[in-house]
């Protein structure tokens, strides 16, 4: 899809500061609980051929205990890949992450599917179970990665799937399920491990309005019980419903403080 990030543009020419001072318990308040997350100076080039994308143009992000930060941000400017280099999903090529005080860029891939199993859950707009698996399979999956138990693990998996409503759903398969359990299931998923910090990339995107509710106030209870979530969004409701606004546009972060403050003018 074209977009105006096709090509690396002037950093000078676009990049616009943060526009507000950062709130009480963000980024430069060393005063509160110890950072989850602390990100310096990220910046990530896509290579295609002759082309490169400059996708990340030098990304700094605290985030510390108990936070619910929703991303927003137009389209092709960076949210999903900021995330995905955030989380260890995706390599970078400057800067530094730690989370929970390790560098998970300078980490062995081994290391980094282990650390990221253990401290970190994933919900994604298109649910990305696995087809053949059942419920249960995918929730007990990371788990199983991190050498947990079989029988632990599925116990788990089971009670985490009743957490979330999915008593009667353990032997079904993805393709057997409704959008909103598909989702529930991944949320699941993404808890078991009883991780440090969740990502959801539009985590309502491929549902209904109805359901998209349902699944939102499943995960704001889940930050009400102490999960710190980062959640991308493209919906202004969801948006000012966080503890915190981060807006990246054209591989910056333009904006990050109290959703009030926050312009919202984001284009789709
Ligand atoms: P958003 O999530 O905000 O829509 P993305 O992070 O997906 O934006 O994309 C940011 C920019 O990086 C876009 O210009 C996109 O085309 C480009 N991009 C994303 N993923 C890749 C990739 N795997 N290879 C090359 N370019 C990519
Ligand atoms: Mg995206």
């Amino acid at each position: 899809m074209p977009s105006d990030r096709d090509v690396v543009t002037d950093a000078s020419a676009s990049g616009a500061p943060a526009s507000s001072p950062a709130p009480s318990g963000a980024p430069g308040d060393h005063s509160g609980p110890p950072p989850i997350l602390e990100a310096t100076g990220v910046r990530k080039v896509y290579r295609t051929g002759t082309q490169e994308v400059e996708a990340l143009r030098g990304v700094d992000l605290l985030i510390t205990s108990g936070e619910m930060v929703m991303v927003m941000g137009p389209s092709g400017n960076g949210k999903t890949t900021m995330l995905n280099c955030l989380s260890g999903l995706d390599d970078i090529d400057e800067g530094t992450v730690l989370v929970d005080g390790a560098d998970i860029h300078r980490m062995g891939d081994a290391a980094r599917t282990t650390h990221r199993a253990e401290r970190m859950g994933f919900i994604f707009q298109s649910f990305n179970l696995i087809p053949v698996f059942s419920a249960a399979e995918n929730c007990e999956l990371p788990l199983l990665v991190t050498g947990v138990k079989p029988k632990e693990a599925r116990e788990r998996a089971k009670a985490m799937l009743s957490q979330v409503g999915l008593d009667d759903r353990f032997d079904h398969r993805p393709t057997e399920l409704s959008g909103g359990e598909q989702q529930r299931v991944a949320i699941a998923r993404a808890l078991v491990s009883q991780p440090a910090i969740v990502w959801a990339d539009e985590p309502t995107g491929n549902l209904d309005s109805a359901t998209a509710d349902a699944v939102l106030t499943m995960l704001h209870d889940v930050h009400n019980a102490g999960q710190t979530l980062v959640i991308v969004t493209h919906d202004r409701g969801i948006g000012a419903s966080g503890t915190r606004l981060v807006e990246v546009r054209d591989g910056l972060i333009t904006y990050d403080g109290v959703p009030s403050g926050a312009p919202l003018a984001v284009a789709h």
